[in-house]
């Protein structure tokens, strides 16, 4: 596939390797303002071997870290604008509970992140909560607080509508093309499966590759990735957990059986299915993602959480489907410059958590791309924080 303009001489002023959620987002904001962007993503789209397939995403204000927060309602309001651009609804709203022990101090950071943001929501008692949602049974004594502005985003047709909307823009995306080689200079030559191309910045959004694409520029950053296994679990009452039920989505947080959060949706995707994940996976290489997996202690957990937590839903998964997270060490994203190649922006270690802000993330790669003074501090998201990174071997 092949769109858009060709500029002057064949040189871009952006080249974006890979048409994810992050990259296809920083491709729009840099086309709508004017630069000649060219999109490179190495798979035929759409492909559902990274991290942006699927259906559904959660989008939730609550969020413990201010940073995160405070980019939330512009990526409400970014959202918005590209529905209305695409004349396509993105955004479902659901509510979502925060599930944890009153005393436990991360609760309670999310109970004080939506109160200082005036989100509209409410605190429950475990009590309060059996009552309200008979479909959930707080097994350990859980209290709730809800995000009434949260809900899911039909991931899959976010995807396709910002690439669509980059486009109309005049931006030129050619999926198919695997970049293979990166030549730094005041010039970046990017040698990709289908052609060479040359433009006076390029930005890496290359999820789970993101590291094989940097070693040859010098730089391995600290990214573990992760298959994570996507669990539907059927209903006993079809309908019970879905979306007419207004059963909403919800984050338990750790517990002593789960070292890691817990997340659910309301059944959608899948009639009669709801999907609940870990937020946590098997270390993987991206292209063995599809090898068939062992038995996945992850999976015993999620069993183990539905027939405590969910007793409307039967405890066996009847579908399981695969997905990449790219972690970072603090979950915190990577948003920077290359530390040689300051015309060389990357955007990597979304950590499972970036679908939601990829409005704003790709805003600010834009922002950075372009020389400007990024809109929200960058401090959180530097690749200085990771002092020990691998000197470069240039
Ligand atoms: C199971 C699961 C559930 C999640 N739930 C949520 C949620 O509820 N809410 C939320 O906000 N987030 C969620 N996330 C996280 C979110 O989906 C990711 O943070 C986000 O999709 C990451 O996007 P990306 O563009 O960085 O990566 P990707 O989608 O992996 O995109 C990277 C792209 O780069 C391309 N590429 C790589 N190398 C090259 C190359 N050499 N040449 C050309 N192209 C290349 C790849 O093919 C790929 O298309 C979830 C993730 C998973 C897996």
């Amino acid at each position: 596939m092949a769109a858009g303009r060709e500029p002057h001489g064949s040189l871009y002023d952006t080249i974006v390797v890979g048409a994810g959620i992050q990259g296809s987002f920083a491709a729009y904001h840099l086309a709508k303002r004017g630069q000649e962007t060219l999109l490179l993503e190495q798979f035929p789209l759409p492909h559902s071997r990274g991290s942006s397939h699927g259906q559904s995403r959660i989008i939730r204000r609550a969020y413990p870290q201010e940073h995160y927060a405070l980019m939330m309602a512009e990526s409400y309001q970014l959202w918005e604008r590209l529905e209305a651009e695409a004349g396509t609804r993105l955004y479902r709203q659901t509510g979502m509970l925060v599930l944890g022990a009153d005393t436990d101090p991360e609760f309670q950071r999310y109970c004080q992140s939506l109160e200082r943001h005036g989100v509209p929501g409410e605190r429950l008692t475990p009590e309060a909560l059996c009552g309200r949602f008979p479909g959930i049974r707080p097994h350990g004594g859980e209290a709730a607080v809800s995000d009434g502005t949260a809900g899911i985003l039909h991931a899959d047709r976010a995807l396709r509508a910002v690439q669509d909307a980059f486009r109309r823009c005049g931006g030129a995306l050619r999926d198919g093309h695997k970049v293979t080689d990166i030549k730094p200079g005041v010039v970046v030559t990017v040698t990709t499966s289908g052609g060479v191309y040359r433009a006076k910045s390029l930005v890496i959004t290359a999820g789970p590759w993101t590291n094989q694409l940097l070693a040859p520029l010098g730089l391995q950053l600290p990214l573990q990735t992760l298959r994570i296994n996507i669990c539907y679990w059927p209903e006993k009452v079809p309908g019970a957990y879905g979306l007419s039920a207004h059963f909403p989505c919800f984050l338990a947080l750790r517990t002593s059986q789960a070292q890691h959060h817990i997340f659910g949706l309301p059944s959608s995707e899948y009639p009669g299915l709801v999907k609940i994940c870990y937020h946590w996976g098997s270390p993987a290489d991206p292209e063995e993602r599809d090898r068939a997996p062992e038995a996945s202690a992850d999976v015993q957990i999620l069993r183990d959480f539905v027939s405590k937590y969910l007793p409307g839903l039967v405890p066996e998964p009847a579908v399981v489907e695969h997905c990449m997270y790219t972690n970072t060490p603090d979950e915190d994203f990577i948003l920077d410059r290359h530390p040689t190649f300051s015309n060389i922006v990357i955007g990597a270690g979304f950590s499972g958590h970036g679908f939601k802000l990829a409005p704003v993330v790709g805003r600010l790669l834009s922002q950075l791309s372009a020389g400007e003074e990024p809109s929200y501090t960058m401090e959180p998201f530097r690749l200085r924080r990771f002092s020990a990174l691998p000197p470069a071997a240039l």
